[in-house]
């Protein structure tokens, strides 16, 4: 180790560092919030995220040379061993998961967050053999709280959305008031835990108690929720695992860590308002668990709708070629079929024709936030056609064609028109409106939310069967 590192110069550079990390991230947040800036955003933050991990790594080794306990170097090695290790797995899964597989994968990385802010929080107590001021306490078990529920939570969310659990809600009986009185028991045992100071075997026992409460919690708190709100758990947790390193950042005293997590827990939180907004739930029956599963009922399925009628590709290319204005409404099953490329080409090809085409995105269409923008823009879709649901929702009357390809949910007219439904009161693209409506999908089936769709009941829509992308390639053909 350098004489110029083993000064204090290496806590001056840290701090540095750590300083010009967040605004890193500030402006990584910034930069997201646009498709035209998105990718320096993300650069900015793995810019900011590989400094913020060289400093605390250097951090981390002085401070176990200065403690005697290994020697710079070996602390180095050690962390960079485990490094590798990780971000090779990482980097592995990374490359293989399917972008319609991705809320799965940020809900298992969300469960890591949570895990590792009881860990931290359990090791910060035994360091201190339980003689921690009452704030440090406070922090400590706060923290632990926030992991536990955020790992419990996660693992739910991950489990429900790949299917190994049955997205249907889980509703006990007095499930309020059961959160509500492991709420208050946690607040009982973190007052005991502060008043038993220096008792470091007895403290134990009200911190394990709450983590074991709090797993138990995170765990109720999703498995609640029913399937067609995953979305907005997943963006909640994602708050959730911000404030729970913000927690670990106290525990720590790593000012960097609570800056992030701030930043994390923050744009979660606004990120879940704007998606229940959307989707016309309370914010507070989210926070508050058992959200979405209040007075529905199994989706109308039972219910005759009548016959519907089925159309070819080439007739969906001639009615495409006669319309003057044409709005499609993609959703998860493009993401399946990989159907943007051939939608990109069908949508160049109409309007070389002079055809009026846009795109009408649902916020929660596909399987995460912004899914179906990323892959427009991977696709090279002019962003400028590519509208919100609020922006084209006005539009439909005056729309020719609609092509609804691989939605589903977000097109259903039941969430206006039956008050049952397990998806009432949700805001949807109204496609109905419009002259024709082409529906591409495989089968019959529901969607995610398991609800039948009436839309493809009705009079001015025509059902396209198929995978999404041979459809659309047989259009673009036919399309000439
Ligand atoms: P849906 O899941 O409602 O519908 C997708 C449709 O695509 C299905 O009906 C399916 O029908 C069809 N499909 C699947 N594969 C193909 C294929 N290869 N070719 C053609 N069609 C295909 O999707 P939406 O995007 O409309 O709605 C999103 C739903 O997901 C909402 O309920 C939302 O709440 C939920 N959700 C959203 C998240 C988000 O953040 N955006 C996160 C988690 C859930 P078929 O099987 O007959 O082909």
């Amino acid at each position: 180790m350098s004489d110029f590192l083993t000064s204090d110069n290496l806590f001056g550079l840290v701090t540095g560092a750590y300083i010009v990390a967040g605004l890193l991230f500030i402006g990584a947040l910034a930069g997201l919030s646009r498709h035209e800036t998105a990718k320096l955003g993300n650069l900015a933050g793995m810019a900011g995220m590989g400094l913020a991990l060289l400093a605390t790594l250097l951090l981390a080794a002085q401070k176990a040379e200065i403690a005697r306990e290994r020697s710079f170097a070996v602390t180095l090695l050690l962390v960079l061993l485990m490094m590798a290790a990780g971000a090779a797995v990482g980097a592995w899964r990374a490359r293989t998961v399917e972008m319609t597989g991705m809320p799965e994968l940020v809900a298992m990385l969300h469960s890591f967050v949570g895990l590792a802010a009881v860990l931290v929080g359990i090791n910060s107590y035994l360091e201190l053999d339980g003689h921690a001021d009452a704030a440090h306490d406070v922090e400590v078990f706060v923290g632990v709280f926030i992991g536990a529920v955020t790992f419990t939570g996660s693992v739910v969310a991950w489990a429900k959305l790949s299917g190994r659990m049955s997205s249907a809600p889980l509703t006990l009986p007095g499930r309020h008031l059961l959160n509500l009185a492991v709420i208050v028991a946690s607040v009982l045992l973190m007052a005991w835990f502060v008043a038993l100071d220096g008792e470091l075997a007895l403290g134990l026992v009200p911190l394990l108690a709450m983590t074991v409460l709090a797993l138990l919690l995170g765990f109720h708190l999703v498995a609640a929720i029913g399937g067609g709100d995953m979305p907005v758990v997943v963006s909640m947790l994602n708050s959730y695992s911000g404030w729970a390193a913000a927690a670990a950042g106290f525990m720590l005293g790593n000012d960097l860590l609570i800056i992030t997590g701030a930043l994390v827990g923050s744009s979660g939180a606004i990120l879940s308002y704007i998606m229940c907004k959307a989707m016309n739930r309370s914010f507070i029956s989210v926070i508050a668990g058992g959200f979405g599963s209040d007075g529905g009922q199994a989706g109308g399925s039972d219910r005759d709708y009548g016959e519907h009628r089925e159309i070819q590709a080439d007739g969906v290319a001639e009615l495409l070629a006669n319309a003057s204005s044409v709005v499609i409404t993609p959703g998860y099953g493009m993401a399946v079929a990989q159907a943007q490329y051939p939608v990109a080409e069908m949508t160049r090809k109409l309007r070389e024709k002079g055809v009026e085409v846009r795109f009408g995105i649902h916020p929660v269409a596909g399987r995460l936030p912004g899914h179906m923008n990323v892959l427009l823009a991977e696709a090279k879709v002019p962003y400028d056609i590519v509208l919100e649901m609020d922006e084209i929702n006005d539009d439909f009357p005056d729309t020719d064609v609609v092509l609804v390809i691989g939605a589903n949910d977000t097109v259903n007219p039941a969430a206006l028109e039956e008050p049952g439904s397990p998806i009432a009161g949700m805001p949807v693209l109204e496609v109905w409106n419009a002259r024709d409506v082409v529906v591409f999908k495989r089968s019959m089936a529901t969607g995610y939310a398991g609800v039948q769709n009436p839309l493809f009941f009705k009079e001015n829509t025509q059902m396209l069967f198929g995978d999404a992308k041979d459809r659309v390639t047989e259009i673009v053909a036919a399309l000439g």
